[in-house]
């Protein structure tokens, strides 16, 4: 059972086909529509769409009936207002699938950032165009109005404020530290619960393991065709899970004892160095008193 969608990849960076239109793309292109050339602030106010104009932005597909979407709005609102502290020139649009104005209302309320107003046409063309088919769903629009990536989710969950700048290398960089952080798991498995596909860890938000129906949080062993999750201690039994995380604990205790060995290495060779000088600046001293 699951309440938290299945991330086909970490990154969906655009692939190279998508480019060239990709390289057209400018904020008019997405956000202008006609008349339709702005975006609203809290009260309803009107802000115009150039104020988005080097911007770094998120455009938040969203609703108050998603129980995820729900959970995901404290962790972007987290983020939102560490990124806004260091850099202004960032900006979150929420996209709303809310089915009345006064849900849509409520919602918003709880947002601090800007929103396009409830059935405005332009919604429908930015779902199709990002193809949007679950949400949540976040789609960074870096400051030149190129798409960067399309699934911001995972990365904003695992790493909050630090996804900013948002740019194509920072995100590697920090698929990589995921990468990392499933270091010594099995790369896929069978279980006797689910044995018509393998599973693979993935990363999550928040889950329902279906072994042991507990809640899961940030990876579970996934099969993403049947929304079917596992803990790593049920997929693997607590025995092997306990021996991993071992392993990275002990790990992380050998990369300690190597700093703090390094460390007093410092404070040794430091130690000498006054020593030598000491001895020496005496040495000095009794002799020029010879002399004298
Ligand atoms: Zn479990
Ligand atoms: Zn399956």
């Amino acid at each position: 059972m699951v309440i938290a969608r299945c991330s086909m990849s970490l990154l969906a960076l655009l692939p190279a086909q998508g480019k060239k239109r990709e390289e057209s793309q400018t904020l008019q292109s997405i956000l202008v529509s006609g008349d339709l050339d702005f975006v609203i602030g809290k009260d309803g106010t009107k802000i115009p769409v150039s104020y988005l104009v080097r911007k770094i932005f998120l455009l938040y597909f969203s609703a108050l009936w998603c129980p995820l979407c729900r959970a995901f709005l404290l962790v972007l609102m987290e983020a939102y207002e560490k990124i806004k502290a260091t850099d202004n020139a960032f900006e979150v649009i929420f996209i709303s699938s809310d089915k009345n104005q006064t849900t849509f209302n409520h919602y918003f309320a709880q947002m601090p950032w800007l929103a396009l107003p409830l059935g405005d046409e332009r919604k429908k063309f930015l779902s199709h165009k990002f193809k949007v088919k679950e949400i949540p769903m976040l789609v960074v629009i870096g400051p030149t109005s190129q798409t960067v990536t399309t699934e911001t989710m995972d990365l904003i969950t695992e790493h909050g404020a630090d996804t900013h700048p948002f740019t194509a290398e920072h995100l590697k960089k920090l698929e990589e530290k995921f990468k990392e952080s499933t270091k010594g798991w099995p790369e896929k498995l069978k279980h006797p619960l689910h044995e018509e596909h393998e599973l693979v860890p993935t990363q999550r938000i928040r889950y329902i393991c279906d072994g042991c129906y507990e809640a899961g949080e940030r990876w579970s062993y996934c099969c993403e065709e049947c929304d079917f999750d596992l803990h790593l201690q049920c997929a693997i039994g607590e025995e092997e899970a306990t021996k991993i995380e071992l392993d990275e604990d002990g790990e992380a205790a050998r990369e300690e004892a190597k700093e703090e060995k390094n460390a007093k290495g410092w404070v040794l060779s430091a130690a000498v160095l006054l020593f030598l000088f000491l001895f020496l600046f005496f040495f000095w001293m009794d002799v020029s008193e010879l002399d004298l």
